[in-house]
Parts: C-alpha cells; structure tokens; sequence
C-alpha cells in the first residue's frame, strides 16, 4: 500500500500542480475543488488521505464503494463523490451515504436516484456525465440527450443540479483533451451557462492543466495521489 508519508508528499504535489495550472489561466486556486479517486484502494488509503486534509473521495463501483464507506463513517466532514456507471438498479446503494453523483446519464437514472434520495431523506449534488466525444466505449449521454437529463434532475426536489461531466478519450498527449473539455463548456453555456450549471467535473492525473485552463472547477484525481492501480 501507499504510505502515509507519500501520500501527503503526492498531495503537496498535486495541489502545486492545480495551484501552478490556476496561475497561468489567470485563476484562483480555491475555484477548483480536488476529489480524490480511491477505487481500487483500500479504506486505509482513504484514512490517510484524510489524514492528510483531503475530503472529497470518489468511487466508481457501487458495491466497493458502499463497503468503503462503510468501514468509513467515522470519518466526519468526508464527501463521497459517485464518478463510474451507475446501473439503476444500484442506486439504493449508494444514496444513503453519497454526497455528489458526477455519472448521471440518463432521465431514467436521475429519477431513481431522486426516488430513493427522497426516501432517505438526503438531498444529493447532481451532475449529468455527457459522452462529448461521442466514443463507443466512454459513458455519459450523448449531447442531444442532455436536455433531458437536466429535466429530469431538476425535476427531484432531492436532487440539486450543479453541472456537467465528461471523461475525455484515453490518449498520450493531454492537449488532445482541450476540444472535448471546450466542448462540454459549450454545451454548459447552451443550456443556460454557469447560472444554471456552475460546476464543470473535467481533469484527472493526466489532464488536469488542459482542464483548468478550459474552465474546470472539479478535478478527479486518482494515479498522481495514490500511484497506479
Ligand atoms: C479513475 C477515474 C479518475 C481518476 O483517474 P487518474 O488518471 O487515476 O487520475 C477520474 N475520473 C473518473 C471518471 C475515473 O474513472
């Protein structure tokens, strides 16, 4: 496993990095919020990123990350952030404990999501995950299915929209990145601009200055912190 240790040298590291991308596009480093990504990693690797200040912590799988969470609960003032694919029927397990769902896909999902965040009595940050690149394998909805899935949000009293995410196509060089990121702050502004959507869930290890410089205000950070999976 990843040492305490490390893991507070990665986290300086990573938070220049946002700090140095934040100065060159003119930004203040406290407009971008860092979720750490721990699929994968052990409930003990959570503690020592919590340990050494990190609060937001995103899962991708729903089993993995109810039994996470869990093992976590006295963990006080931890957001979990729900970033992977999410099948409806999972929805019920992780409402109880999540704060932010980034993946939200499609009307169906959100209204489940709002039904069960409704029960439980929690009111749930919403992001709808768009497939910009329109690449088979990437999730998200396609753009013309966006409208919708803002609706839907909107439409749950225990949901509350915040805004748009997107995972752009594996590729060696990060400048790739910049269309898709540009893209999706596009769409943001055609359905109504930061007004309606402030948040834009863009950036991970590998991209995160091309997503700052695009206007990203959630970075999504897994390898650079925690080392690879
Ligand atoms: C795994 C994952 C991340 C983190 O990726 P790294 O390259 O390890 O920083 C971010 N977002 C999503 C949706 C992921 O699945």
């Amino acid at each position: 496993m990843t040492s305490p240790e490390r893991i507070a040298e990665n986290l300086a590291a990573v938070r220049a990095r946002i700090s140095a991308a934040c100065d060159r596009a003119g930004r203040d480093p406290s407009s971008v919020r860092l979720v750490a990504v721990t699929k994968t990693w052990s409930a003990e690797v959570v503690r020592a990123a919590y340990a050494a200040g990190l609060r937001d912590f995103g899962e991708n799988y729903a089993q993995e990350f109810a039994l996470k969470a869990s093992e976590l609960a006295d963990l006080d003032g931890l957001r979990w952030h729900f970033i992977g694919h999410l099948q409806t029927n999972k929805a019920r397990m992780i409402v109880p404990v999540v704060s932010a769902v980034h993946s939200i896909d499609s009307a169906k999902l959100a209204a489940e999501l709002g039904r069960r965040a409704e029960v439980a009595k929690r009111v749930i940050d919403a992001y709808a995950q768009v497939n910009v690149s329109g690449e088979a394998s990437k999730s998200g909805c396609e753009p013309a299915e966006l409208a919708a899935v803002l609706a839907a949000i909107e439409a749950s009293p225990s949901l509350r929209l915040r805004g748009l995410m997107t995972v752009p196509p594996a590729s060696e060089d990060a400048n790739e990145a910049a269309p898709v990121f540009r893209a999706l702050v596009a769409l943001r502004d055609a359905a109504g601009g930061a007004a309606r959507l402030p948040e834009l869930s863009m950036g991970m290890t590998h991209d995160l200055k091309v997503a700052i410089a695009c206007g990203a205000t959630v970075v999504r950070v897994g390898s650079a912190l925690f080392g690879a999976r």
